[in-house]
C-alpha cells in the first residue's frame, strides 16, 4: 500500500441552531465520525441521499470549515497542527469542484482571467508564465484557445464544468474534491466530463473524493466507495466488492434503484419507507431503523459500529448476525 495522501479520522461536525424565540438552541450532528484513507491516484466515492452529510464532509476536507472533532491529515500533515505556511500549502494541495460551476465563476471575468487568478494570488509567476500556464491547462481540459477571452455565459454546462476543473487544477493540487461534478449535466456530456476526469487523474496522479448520489456514475470512476446515511458511514468497501456484494440494507436499496446496462438483468427494486429523518431529531440506535426492512429490537436502542475486514466494513446488526451464523 502506498502512503495515503488524505486521511480522515473520526471527523465530526456539529452546528448549533436557533429553534425559535423562546426555545433553547439545538445541536445538529451533520457529520458523525467519518474515517477513511485515500491513496494518491485513487478515487474514493462518497454516496448517499441529499442531507446525508456529503457536502459537510466536502467543506471539512477542503478546510472551508474546521471539524468539531477528529483529525484530518493531508500529505502527512495534521491540518489542525499545521502552521500558517503549511496551511497555505495545504489549501493549494486540495481543491474543490462544485456541481454548479456557473455559481463559482465571476460573470464579469473572462475565462483566461478566471484561470489566471489562482496563480496571481498564490504564486510569484510572471504575467507571461501565468498566461502560458493558463493556455496549457485550457488545452489539457479540452477548451479551445479562442475561448480565452470569452465570458462564462457564453459556454455550455459541459464547457463550464471543464473551466471549473481547469481552475481547480491551476495550482497543481494533489487531491480534488468533486461535489456532484456531473449531476447537472446532460447524459451525453456526463461521459465526456467523466472521461476527462479519468485522463487528468492519470496525468497528474490526482486523488479524487468523488461525491455523488448516483451509483451508476460511481461504478465508472471509484476505487473505493463510502456509503453515508444521516452523517454516518454505514458501509465502506472497494468498488467491485460493494457492487458485487452490497451488505447494508441502505446500500442495497440505493443499488436496486440504479439502472443496469444489461436489459435482461432482473433486479428487484427495494422501496424504502419514509423520508430521511431530520438531523434535528435523529432516530435512536441505528439511524436507519425506521426505514429498514430488517430492523430488530436491538436496532432501536443501540448504534451499530462499522465491522468487518478492512476491505469491506458495514455498520449493521443484521449483517453481523448473518456473518456469525456463517462462521
Ligand atoms: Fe437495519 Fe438494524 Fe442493520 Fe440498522 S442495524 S440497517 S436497522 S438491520
Amino acid at each position: 500500500m502506498q502512503e495515503p495522501i488524505l486521511e480522515a479520522h473520526d471527523l465530526r461536525r456539529e452546528y448549533t441552531v436557533k429553534r425559535g424565540l423562546f426555545a433553547a438552541p439545538g445541536t445538529v450532528k451533520a457529520l458523525n465520525g467519518v474515517s477513511f484513507v485515500l491513496e494518491a491516484g485513487k478515487t474514493l466515492a462518497v454516496v448517499g441521499e441529499s442531507g446525508c452529510g456529503k457536502s459537510t464532509l466536502a467543506r471539512l476536507l477542503t478546510m472551508i470549515e474546521p471539524p468539531t472533532s477528529g483529525r484530518l491529515v493531508l500529505d502527512g500533515i495534521d491540518v489542525a497542527a499545521a502552521d500558517a505556511a503549511q496551511r497555505r500549502q495545504l489549501r493549494r494541495d486540495i481543491q474543490i469542484v462544485f456541481q454548479n460551476p456557473y455559481g463559482s465563476l465571476n460573470p464579469r471575468q473572462t475565462i483566461g482571467r478566471a484561470l489566471e487568478e489562482p496563480l496571481r494570488v498564490n504564486t510569484q509567476m510572471t504575467a507571461a508564465e501565468r498566461d502560458a500556464a493558463v493556455r496549457e491547462m485550457m488545452a489539457k481540459v479540452g477548451l479551445r484557445p479562442e475561448f480565452h477571452g470569452r465570458y462564462p455565459h457564453m459556454f455550455s454546462g459541459g464547457q463550464r464544468q471543464r473551466i471549473a476543473i481547469a481552475r481547480a487544477l491551476m495550482l497543481r493540487p494533489k487531491v480534488l474534491v468533486l461535489d456532484e461534478p456531473v449531476s447537472a449535466l446532460d447524459v451525453s456530456i456526463r461521459a465526456q466530463v467523466l472521461n476527462l476526469l479519468v485522463d487528468l487523474q492519470r496525468e497528474f496522479g490526482l486523488a479524487y473524493v468523488f461525491i455523488s448520489h448516483d451509483l451508476s456514475v460511481v461504478r465508472h470512476v471509484a476505487d473505493d466507495v463510502l456509503v453515508m446515511y444521516l452523517g454516518r458511514v454505514v458501509e465502506l468497501a472497494s468498488r467491485d466488492e460493494l457492487f458485487a456484494n452490497p451488505q447494508h440494507p441502505y446500500t442495497r436499496a440505493l443499488l436496486s434503484a440504479t439502472p443496469v446496462a444489461d436489459p435482461d438483468a432482473k433486479r428487484e427494486r427495494i422501496i424504502l419507507k419514509g423520508e430521511l429523518p431530520s438531523p434535528f431529531a435523529p432516530p435512536s440506535g441505528c439511524p436507519f431503523h425506521p426505514r429498514c426492512p430488517l430492523a430488530m429490537p436491538v436496532c432501536r436502542g443501540e448504534m451499530p459500529r462499522l465491522e468487518g475486514e478492512a476491505a469491506h466494513q458495514t455498520a449493521c446488526y443484521a449483517v453481523e448476525a448473518a456473518a456469525a451464523l456463517a462462521d
